[in-house]
């Protein structure tokens, strides 16, 4: 087996070039607006490592004004892509009314889409001797497929989201580059005044980044595939966590808030994009729970149905603040 610092990059090196050009030149008032932050020194360029695991998230480097991307986060997250329009796609094929949950079967197709999701997962949580380079076994980027050139699409879109965030601190919060390096140091404890203040910066950097994605974006089917990058960006964020608490952000804004407000920003008109968005959160929500194995299915089925993906959500969500709420309750029990 070869060791995990060996891990070649396979494939998904062949979307870089999208990745760049769909950052820089997606939308005009955002080319324009980058060129100006490149010109005043404000962000400085991509840094592409090509480490594969452990897996780590973008970030901006406050020093060097670069924003880094890595090679197994990019990987894991093309995985969450794929992963997730194929569940689109099964749940579509077995739609009934009234709306009910997702029935994760054991069929051939639900099967691949798991694996390509487990091999993603693995790079974050894998044993470090066995994780492996991408398995032939499952879909890549660079097949021809129409979920994989649908999967590309979004996971460009998705990138372009997590790197106008980082894009968002560097403008945003140049200003607090001393007080990150004093959190980040190893034995400063966080006063609950830093923490409100690493958390306003969070839900600055994600409407900014929001924002980015959508602004001079009128035509409706683009404004609509670009929420779905963002919403899917923003559930990778979930399938990494080990239990329901941990959308618990600590430091960062409650994951579980941080999809609800991308979801109130919502405006696209046509019927079947709000449809497919809330079906997008809804299905993500429950492939958390499968994932942490927290039931949210009641024993008692019979009037367990939804008038809309809207509603169901908002079951699910509910569900994530009870949780919240409990974990609260023992913390200020043990105080
Ligand atoms: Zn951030």
């Amino acid at each position: 087996m070869e060791k995990s610092n060996d891990i070649p990059v396979l494939y998904i090196d062949a979307l870089y070039g999208n990745i760049d050009e769909t950052f820089r030149t997606g939308n005009k008032k955002m080319a324009d607006e980058l060129l100006a932050l490149f010109a005043k020194g404000k962000v400085k360029g991509l840094d592409l490592k090509p480490t594969m695991y452990p897996m780590r998230g973008p970030y901006a480097d406050l020093n060097t004004q670069f924003i880094v991307l890595q090679a197994g986060f990019l990987s894991y997250l093309w995985t969450v892509c794929y992963f997730m329009i194929g569940l689109i796609d099964l749940y579509q094929e077995r739609a009934q009314q009234p709306v009910t949950v997702v029935r994760l079967s054991d069929d051939n197709e639900f099967m691949m889409l798991n694996n390509t999701l487990g091999w993603g997962r693995s790079l974050k949580f894998g044993e470090e001797d066995e994780v492996t380079s991408w398995p032939d076994y499952i879909p890549n980027p660079t097949q021809s497929e129409r979920r994989v050139l649908q999967a590309n699409h979004i996971f460009v879109l998705a990138t372009c989201y997590l790197m106008y965030h980082e894009v968002g601190h560097l403008v945003l919060h140049a200003d607090a580059k001393d007080f990150i390096k004093m959190t980040k140091s190893r034995d400063y404890v966080l006063s609950n005044e830093d923490k409100r203040r690493i958390r306003t910066m969070e839900i600055q950097a994600d409407s900014y980044a929001l924002d980015c994605m959508l602004i001079s974006i009128d035509d409706e089917h683009e404004r609509y595939m670009r929420f779905l990058g963002t919403i899917v960006a923003q559930l990778s964020e979930f399938f990494v966590r080990t239990f329901p608490a941990h959308t618990l952000g600590g430091q960062h804004p409650d994951l579980d808030e941080r999809l609800k407000r991308i979801l109130h920003r919502v405006d696209v008109q046509y019927p079947g994009y709000k449809l497919n968005l809330d079906l997008t959160a809804s299905i993500g929500l429950q492939l958390f729970f499968a994932l942490t194995f927290t039931d949210y299915i009641p024993e008692d089925q019979n009037n367990f149905g939804f008038d809309n993906f809207d509603a169901l959500t908002k079951y699910l969500f509910d569900i994530i603040g009870e949780w919240k709420n409990k974990y609260h309750e023992e913390a200020n029990k043990n105080h």
